[in-house]
């Protein structure tokens, strides 16, 4: 079946003798047991829930995975991840990842005696040097926000194995519509449901799929152990949310490519990266990994007053973190989503002050581009030189 089929053709609720169109909201602690000693499907929320059970499987379809776990954030699946390592195990991260993630593995992992190494793993030969021996732990975006690089795979996925390390990728900002690592050699895939997947952005909730049954049980412990899955209403609403995730992007991705080349040709615009742009690097690459190009947009004014100018002029782009929903986004990676991580991190050329994200959503394209055209216009008299707002 095709991912439009697959989204909402699936057993809403199996065994369920009322046969309901839509999943039943199991909203219980406990369930009842037949005997001290005999145990049914269910016993406590945390550890299984029909509801959960039911998103578990639509996600483990969607991501080709041997099996999909629901938490809390984006960040309980970092958590899920990190907890397949021991002391002493080495991590590779990539150079251009979620703020969070790269305050979860500085700030909490490091102290459980992980060696955490970040690369610019966008060249395969960088990748291969910051391997060892005791590397069990590859995680890399792609591409990477805010400043889509494009990272191969393919690639890592091979030289992670050949180090008998695994291969996790962060796929948030494609979702599983437009891309599947697993299928692409990754073993790990984690998401922030809180963005595409969900939708709405009306709940908070993260993705683990692995491709390997051992790893599988071992993520399903960790979500067990420290209480990380997703609670039922929670479920409910993102197997909702989850239903239009095709036709949402369909349009999102459309309308953030007219987008993208329309401010590549405005004068207040310095540079632009959505894959859509001829001469976005690694275009070939991108494509031959993912079958569309995202919602989000980064682009540079040249000058962070004029950026903060122009997101605070947006009307219909509302200024908040976050990015995926059905409404357009705006923010400033800089000092929100990425002011965790400290400024000599943030080193590479595209990630400056000025730097802008647009999450584009399902409204029409002439009213998006009329907001943002009217704000490009009351950002220009801030064109200075200035890095005011280099503090993060
Ligand atoms: C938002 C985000 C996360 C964290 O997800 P939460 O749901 O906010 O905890 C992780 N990775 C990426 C790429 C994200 O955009």
């Amino acid at each position: 079946m095709e991912i439009y089929t697959r989204l909402v053709q699936f057993s809403p609720a199996p065994g369920d003798k009322c046969r309901p169109s839509s999943t039943p909201i199991y909203q219980t602690a406990t369930f009842e047991q037949d005997s001290a000693t005999e145990f049914g499907d269910y016993d406590y929320s945390r550890s299984g829930n029909p509801t959960r059970d039911v998103l578990n499987s639509q996600l483990a379809i969607l991501d080709h995975a041997y099996g999909s776990f629901a938490v809390n954030s984006g960040m309980a699946a970092i958590v899920a991840l990190a907890s397949l390592l021991e002391a002493g195990d080495e991590v590779v991260l990539g150079d251009d990842l979620y703020g969070g993630t790269y305050r979860y593995f500085e700030r909490i992992a490091r102290k459980s005696g992980l060696t955490v190494r970040h690369v610019d793993t966008t060249g395969l030969a960088a990748a291969r040097e910051a391997m060892t021996d005791k590397t069990r732990l590859v995680l890399v975006e792609s591409p990477t926000n805010p400043t889509m690089r494009i990272n191969d795979i393919r690639g890592l996925a091979e030289i992670a194995h050949e180090f008998g390390a695994l291969l996790a990728v962060d796929n948030t900002l494609m979702s599983p519509y437009l891309c599947a690592p697993l299928i692409l050699g990754a073993d790990v895939v984690i998401h922030s449901a809180t963005k595409a997947l969900s939708g709405h952005a009306d709940l908070t909730a993260g993705v683990i799929s692995a491709i390997d049954p051992e790893v599988s049980s071992q993520i399903a412990f960790a979500v067990n152990a420290q209480g990380l899955a997703l609670a039922p209403f929670d479920s409910w609403l993102l197997l909702r949310g989850m239903k239009t995730l095709a036709i949402r992007l369909d349009r999102q991705v459309a309308t953030a490519a007219r987008l993208a080349a329309a401010l590549s040709e405005h004068s207040g615009v310095s540079a632009v990266y959505h894959p859509s742009l001829p001469g976005f690097a690694n275009q070939d690459l991108h494509r031959s990994q993912c079958t569309g190009d995202g919602n989000v947009i980064s682009f540079q004014t040249g000058s962070a007053e004029a950026s903060a100018r122009l997101i605070e002029a947006c009307k219909l782009f509302r200024t908040t973190v976050s990015f995926g929903s059905v409404t357009s986004s705006i923010s400033l990676p800089f000092c929100m989503s990425h002011a965790s991580i400290p400024l000599g991190v943030r080193e590479h050329r595209a990630f400056t002050p000025d730097l802008i994200r647009v999450s584009v959503g399902i409204e029409a394209f002439g009213d998006l581009w009329a907001d943002l055209e009217q704000a490009l216009e009351a950002a220009k008299g801030a064109r200075l030189p200035d890095l005011a707002l280099a503090t993060g």
